[in-house]
């Protein structure tokens, strides 16, 4: 089959993969429409030490499945939760699946990903997609997910003024989910294009300089950089939640002591719920269309690529075929 592999941050075109075959408990999956997000981009400098197929926001279709699996997958328009769980570890007994001390994460950790024709995954992590929810907005329940995580993490009625910082592909997404919150929201949007993009869901833009010190209940960063999440920690108000979307390659170098001074929570957001991102696409609760810059072919993986490193770019997505 034909797929993007990476090898030592090194991507290139491969077709001499062989068609994955799915286990008594999986589903062979044909890919529809993948995106490109942050994290690819970071595993192509080496975040994760990821060697093969990447690619972990996607739609697809059920061609096939084990023979312990249910018929009436195939045929269904999925998408899959990206951390595939071993169902048998002591976090997976207390159903936080997403933390699986033995789990694989598609694209990204012993997992291959979307950027290819075909992939294989456990039919446990599928999610059926309603027929309203469209191949365009599907490839964005991933990030949506994870967006709507923070809602799913804070209890948002006790906080009144949140602060986003960071306007990039997740940043866009967690400010649609905070309109929803109806809370009083800025966002430090550094690109007139991301400004642009947030006049849709009404959020106030203010520039990196004009962030008050500990005016914010919440914040958030979702820069991708450490002078990001010490903006956001600067203006956290006393005992405010300070949320970490970020992850970072080298380990942080900062003064933690105003967390104990100020008594401010931080707190770390990773992956969400699927089934509320796509409640939220289905009832047209999101947009997303704005969002998209551009779709290219598995071939023309180097243009896509290219477009999905410029500066302030959006959503880029791939279409193996
Ligand atoms: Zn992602
Ligand atoms: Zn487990």
């Amino acid at each position: 089959m034909k797929a993007l592999s990476l090898k030592n941050q090194n991507l290139t075109l491969c077709n001499t993969l062989s068609q994955p075959r799915p286990a008594s408990d999986e589903a062979l999956l044909k890919i529809r429409l993948a995106g490109i997000c942050g994290t690819d981009l970071a595993l192509l400098k080496g975040y994760a030490d990821f060697c093969g197929v990447p690619g972990h926001e996607f739609v697809a279709e059920v061609l096939a499945v084990g023979d312990g699996v249910n018929n009436d997958w195939l045929g269904k328009r999925v998408v899959a939760e990206i951390n595939q769980w071993c169902g048998k570890c002591e976090q997976c007994l207390r159903q936080q699946y997403r933390h699986c001390q033995h789990r694989r994460v598609i694209g990204i950790r012993e997992h291959q990903g979307a950027f290819a024709e075909w992939l294989v995954v456990k039919v446990n992590s599928l999610h059926l997609i309603p027929d309203r929810i469209d191949d365009r907005q599907a490839v964005f329940i991933e990030p949506l997910a994870a967006a709507f995580r923070i809602v799913e993490q804070l209890q948002f009625h006790t906080y009144q003024e949140v602060l986003l910082v960071g306007a990039g592909r997740l940043g866009q997404l967690i400010a649609r989910v905070m309109a929803l919150q109806e809370k009083e929201i800025k966002i430090v949007a550094r690109y007139e294009r991301q400004r642009a993009l947030l006049q849709r869901v009404a959020a106030s833009c203010i520039d990196e300089t004009e962030v008050k010190p500990k005016s914010a209940d919440v914040t958030i960063d979702a820069t991708g950089g450490e002078p990001g999440l010490l903006l956001a920690l600067k203006a956290t108000r006393p005992q405010g939640v300070c949320v970490m979307k970020s992850s970072f390659p080298t380990p942080l170098i900062t003064d933690l002591t105003q967390l104990v001074i100020d008594e401010i929570q931080l707190m770390g957001s990773r992956c969400g719920d699927f089934t509320h991102a796509i409640a939220a696409l289905e009832k047209g609760a999101i947009e997303t269309e704005s969002l998209i810059d551009g779709t290219c072919l598995l071939e023309d993986y180097q243009a896509a690529f290219t477009l999905a490193q410029k500066k302030g770019a959006m959503k880029v997505l791939i279409k193996p075929r």
